[in-house]
């Protein structure tokens, strides 16, 4: 009998770019995903299901077996933490970096207040090289924290570098390459590997094939 399989997909630039690489492994979902207000979507495999969930609940419901695997950004893996995941593929898609930013100069300040919404991300790397730091827990829009005097510096995704520039903030330091990856449930990968490990291979070859 085949396994059952769901995958956990977030909405936006993730599933515009996982999709294809889906198709490619054979699989789609009977309807549009983002036109779609259902959190459920059958696929043309009778045996896959795709729940659609918040970013950065991928891990979670991925962990705690919501779902058998899951495609999430590598920021959001780093802020999640823990071990409780394989992380068996490197999908190549939606690439940034995670950046410390701020106005020219503020990378000497002794301890700065730096907002971000990845605070165990940047409580790591400012321990890491033994310097002080407040940190500043916001949700969204971290490059406004240093225009208004909340913040010194923001750690935050960057892609063009259009958003810093356009706010009069520079990248200081590089904290991590991004891309997305394919997460899998400890226990999924034991019990359904019959299925799982050919998914893989097939997902595996897709991003070959794309990045070829
Ligand atoms: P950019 O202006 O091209 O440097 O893009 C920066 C903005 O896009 C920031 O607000 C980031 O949070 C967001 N961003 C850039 N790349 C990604 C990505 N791969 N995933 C999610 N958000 C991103």
């Amino acid at each position: 009998m085949q396994d059952k399989l769901t995958i956990a997909l977030s909405k936006g630039r993730i599933l515009d770019e996982t999709l294809p690489l889906l198709a490619a492994a054979g699989i789609e979902p009977g309807e549009d995903p983002e036109a779609s207000r259902k959190l459920v979507l059958p696929t043309n495999d009778a045996s896959v299901r795709l729940v659609i969930v918040r970013a950065t609940d991928v891990p979670t419901y991925v962990e705690h077996g919501g779902a058998d695997m899951g495609v999430a950004g590598k920021d959001v893996l780093l802020e999640y933490g823990g071990q409780g995941l394989y992380e068996p593929l490197d999908l190549g898609i939606a690439r940034c970096r995670l950046m410390v930013a701020g106005e020219p100069g503020s990378e000497t300040l002794r301890r700065p207040r730096v907002a971000t919404k990845f605070v165990n991300i940047a409580r790591r790397h400012f321990a890491g090289q033994g310097r002080q730091a407040d940190l500043i827990k916001l949700y969204g829009s971290m490059e406004l924290a240093p225009l208004v005097g909340l913040a010194d510096l923001i750690v935050d995704l960057v892609d063009t570098g259009n958003t810093l520039r356009a706010n009069g903030l520079e990248p200081l330091e590089s904290i991590a390459d991004i891309s997305s990856r394919l997460v899998v449930n400890k226990a999924s990968m034991k019990v359904k590997h019959r299925s799982i490990n050919p998914f893989i291979g097939k997902l595996r070859e897709a991003v070959r094939a794309t990045a070829a």
